[in-house]
């Protein structure tokens, strides 16, 4: 199947509220461009430098997501162009984001990332975390960034009842930290699906979901 098609039927399954992010990560221009040719806008990548090589040969009006781990120090290479960072998961990290996106007279918006799978490896807040620096003056004093929702992973199994109940304590937190609302924080977006589950993120309450294999095929790391 093309690249064009699958994002016809895809497109074509999602209620209109819920925001398709094409991950393109590994994929060379050309698969990029055939989505975009299709009508994708939104693309996500997980890697820093990727990422802005990507940007820098693709059209303008693509909306980028870094959907990945983000390290301090690299945050620079993405800050004039990046839309939406959808793994923060510490202040230090937001306050980074924030100066770079000064420097670039912008202001980014950022999901806060929340650790919903049982692997250690996955990255992540606490809901109780998340819930203390909402409402910590440290935010506050961001005006370069927004906080505009929440993000999660859910474990990589196919026990679908177990990511069922991984989503619905996202869509929980998602619901209670809702009242915390100020001028850089309005949590509107709940960034949870991929290929393998993201109807079920929907039917949960996801608001965005990343879909990268489904789209471009599987993807080859060597
Ligand atoms: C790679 C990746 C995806 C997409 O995964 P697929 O299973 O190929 O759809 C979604 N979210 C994150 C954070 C990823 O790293």
């Amino acid at each position: 199947m093309s690249i064009k098609q699958n994002l016809q039927d895809i497109k074509a399954s999602l209620p209109e509220h819920v925001t398709l992010v094409a991950v393109s990560k590994t994929k060379p221009i050309n698969d990029l461009m055939e989505a975009y040719e299709a009508g994708q806008r939104v693309f996500g990548e997980n890697k820093i430098q990727e990422m802005a090589q990507k940007y820098d040969v693709m059209p303008k009006d693509v909306e980028w997501h870094m959907i990945g781990h983000v390290q301090r120090n690299k945050v620079k290479y993405i800050a004039s162009f990046v839309s939406l960072i959808h793994g923060v998961d510490n202040l230090k990290l937001l306050q980074e984001i924030n100066k770079q996106a000064q420097k670039h007279d912008r202001v980014i918006d950022c999901l806060l990332q929340i650790k919903i799978a049982s692997e250690d490896s996955k990255f992540g807040m606490s809901p109780e975390d998340a819930s203390t620096l909402l409402q910590s003056e440290r935010l506050q004093e961001l005006k370069n960034i927004r906080v505009t929702g929440l993000m999660g992973m859910a474990t990589f199994t196919d026990d679908m009842n177990q990511i069922e109940n991984e989503f619905s304590y996202l869509k929980e937190t998602f619901d209670t930290l809702q009242q915390f609302s100020t001028f850089n924080c309005q949590l509107s977006t709940l960034s949870m699906g991929m290929s393998g589950d993201y109807q079920l993120a929907i039917d949960c309450g996801s608001t965005m979901v990343r879909v990268g294999s489904s789209i471009f095929g599987a993807r080859n790391y060597n």
